[in-house]
């Protein structure tokens, strides 16, 4: 169990029973304590110092968590502890200082049990090598370590300081573990102080962030704690309640220590609501447990316990009998803790019997042990016991004192429980009030959560619009383009003669007007060549209209491709073409008309048909000053007929 990093030893004797969970509180409480350690259960088995260990961070970790969170607590001798150290140690990889820190925390908690001067020197170090690295964590485990010391060596109070510094750091750096820890040291040792109205706020928060932290071990096993801190403070109902939750959680889990430990406390509360026979009963659940596990410590704090329900019934020689065994029992255990309750009980069993003699022996050597442990209200209960006695000897003036002892000490006690009564109700509507604040800032936090994530829809809505902006913008630019395309194909359609692929005759009429009136501005020649098929009806006549087709798109095709790039071209009738040479005087326009006609009468068709073949007549025309389009044509058409007449397969130049 973390929380109880340090065993806060006291009498070192009872420092196993201090590593169990829920016992530290018990342990030092005045009544007949707990059991000490319980058999080791199944844990993860050592290895033999033999065995090699290599360095290793990952097995450092593992091993580290387990020993600190499952497994060192239940180690029942320091030997062994030791030896789970030592192999803890050999995992360490060399010149790694965090692990190295986390390591040496770990052993100031644990491997210094009965040595406080040497845990102190280790925790002192450990301090301040955890500052220099800057690592808060270990040094609130210091600090814890520091305390728990101090504690061994000059006291409870003065260990406080060192659990308020750890606390403060982990407060600080926000570790939750480590600040339950820290409030679950600092809770136990106020209550041990008798400081119940400090304990119980400190015991309540650690118990709240263990169980957020998902430490639901560490978590109920506090709730003895809290118990037997309500119960010191004479708050009986609460410490009932927690304690019927503190037994629920140990039989469920099975911890049978923890049970006898609650059960005990359920028969000290019992007793102090004058229930004698639950409290018996619950003492015989105790024994009986205590018997079926073997634990001897269990079976004497038992049979302690249960004397004083006997003696209330005034069976005395049943009590003597019972505080007798438990007596020897301690004694064969080697304890002495319970010393004075013992010889208390043994003082008013044999008051009860008549032998005040007898009894006041032992209330002489109860009153030694509860003196030096300050137990103030067994020591109130000694006083009016023993009171009793010494009236039943005749000794009146030591009886007086006793009595007026007893008083002032009841007085004393239940002022201060009032007191702290009051202060817890003063911390606890603090507590209130500070869930209020943290309500408050909750909600006020949500709000925030809430607008942030109003903002961050908006802003998904932006993007949401955003794209589909995007996807419109692709579509309209699509449907541009395609409306382009299909502006630039009725362009076409309505330029181009559709068989042939050549400007048609519209066209061709638009951009030889454009020609004739760019040559006439800049002075440049332009020569018009007028092209007819010659005998084309006998060629539709002798091979069909569709051979006729493909004729002339093969015409048109080798005009475009013997003609230069600027030249125009178009088809301006059934087997008639067009063709305007810019820049072009007679002279070359000739060589060029030559060309094509050769390339027409050359032009291979026997693909088409049998012995096809075709030939062109061209009349040609050069531009004159002023002269217009249709004017020009008109020359050209003139030679064209002469070049028929003359015999066709020829080229014939106005010569008007
Ligand atoms: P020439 O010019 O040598 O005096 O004789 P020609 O037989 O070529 O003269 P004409 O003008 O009498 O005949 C032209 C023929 O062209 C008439 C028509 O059947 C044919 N023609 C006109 N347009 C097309 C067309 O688009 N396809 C086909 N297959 N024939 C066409
Ligand atoms: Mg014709
Ligand atoms: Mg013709």
């Amino acid at each position: 169990m973390s929380y109880l990093r340090l065993p806060p030893a006291t009498w070192p004797a009872v420092f196993a029973l201090l590593l169990q969970p829920g016992m530290a509180v018990a342990a030092a409480s005045p009544s007949p304590s707990p059991a000490p350690v319980p058999a080791p259960p199944a844990v993860p088995a050592p290895q033999s110092a033999d065995a090699a260990i290599r360095p290793d961070a990952a097995a450092f970790d593992a091993l580290l968590a387990h020993l600190r969170d499952r497994e060192l607590w239940r180690q029942p001798t320091q030997e062994a502890v030791l030896q789970r150290l030592e192999e803890l140690r050999r995992l360490l990889p060399p010149g790694d200082r965090l692990r190295e820190l986390r390591f040496r925390a770990l052993r100031c908690d644990w491997g210094f049990v009965g040595d406080p001067r040497e845990q102190l020197a280790h925790a002192e170090k450990g301090l301040a090598a955890a500052q220099a690295l800057g690592d808060g964590a270990m040094a609130a485990s210091f600090h814890y370590c520091r305390g728990g010391a101090v504690e061994q060596l000059s006291g409870m109070t003065e260990a406080l300081p060192d659990f308020d510094r750890g606390i403060e750091i982990a407060r600080r750096i926000d570790d939750r573990a480590m600040l339950a820890d820290g409030l679950a040291l600092r809770g136990s040792t106020h209550s041990l102080l008798g400081e119940q109205s400090r304990a119980i706020p400190d015991l309540l928060a650690a118990q709240r962030l263990y169980q957020e932290a998902g430490r639901h071990q560490d978590a109920e096993s506090l709730l003895l704690d809290i118990a037997v801190s309500y119960r010191r403070m004479g708050e009986l109902a609460k410490a009932g309640e927690y304690l019927e939750q503190n037994a629920e959680h140990a039989r469920r889990i099975g911890d049978w220590s923890q049970l006898i430990g609650n059960l005990l406390q359920q028969g000290y509360l019992a007793e102090d609501q004058g229930r004698l026979d639950d409290a018996l009963a619950a003492y015989e659940q105790a024994l009986a447990l205590g018997r079926r596990h073997g634990s001897r410590y269990d079976i004497a704090s038992a049979h302690l316990a249960m004397a004083w329900p006997w003696m209330q019934r005034g069976d005395h020689a049943r009590a003597l009998a019972l505080v007798q065994r438990a007596r020897t029992e301690f004694a064969t255990l080697g304890d002495e803790t319970n010393d004075d309750m013992v010889f208390l009980r043994l003082g008013q069993a044999y008051a009860g019997l008549g032998n005040h003699k007898q009894a006041m022996v032992y209330y002489a050597l109860s009153a030694e042990a509860l003196e030096r442990s300050n137990n103030r209200r067994y020591l109130a209960l000694l006083y009016r016991a023993r009171a009793r006695s010494e009236r039943a000897l005749g000794q009146d003036d030591a009886a007086f004192a006793d009595l007026e002892r007893y008083i002032d000490l009841h007085d004393a006690i239940t002022g201060a429980e009032r007191g702290q009564q009051a202060q817890l109700l003063r911390s606890q509507f603090d507590v209130d009030r500070q869930q209020m604040e943290n309500i408050r800032l909750a909600s006020e936090q949500a709000l925030r959560e809430r607008q942030l994530q109003a903002l961050l829809q908006a802003r998904r809505w932006q993007w949401v619009a955003m794209a589909l902006a995007g996807v419109l913008l692709l579509l309209l630019g699509a449907l541009v383009v395609r409306q382009l395309a299909r502006m630039k194909r009725l362009h076409e359609i309505a330029t181009t003669d559709p068989l042939t692929g050549v400007d048609n005759r519209r066209s061709i009429e638009q951009r030889a007007t454009a020609a004739v009136a760019g040559a006439h501005e800049a002075g440049a020649p332009l020569t018009a060549l007028v092209l007819d098929v010659d005998h084309f009806k006998s060629v539709n006549d002798g091979h069909g209209h569709l051979i006729g087709d493909k004729v002339l798109e093969r015409i048109a095709a080798t005009f475009r491709r013997d003609l230069r790039h600027f030249d125009l071209l178009g088809r301006t009738g059934g087997e008639e073409f067009l063709v305007l040479l810019p820049d072009t005087g007679l002279a070359q326009a000739g060589v060029i008309a030559e060309r094509l006609r050769a390339a027409i009468e050359a032009m291979d068709c026997g693909d088409l048909a049998e012995g096809l073949a075709c030939t062109v007549s061209i009349g040609m025309a050069g531009l004159r000053r002023g002269e217009s389009l249709q004017e020009l044509v008109q020359r050209a058409d003139a030679a064209l007929y002469r070049a028929k007449d003359n015999g066709r397969n020829r080229i014939e130049v106005d010569g008007t």
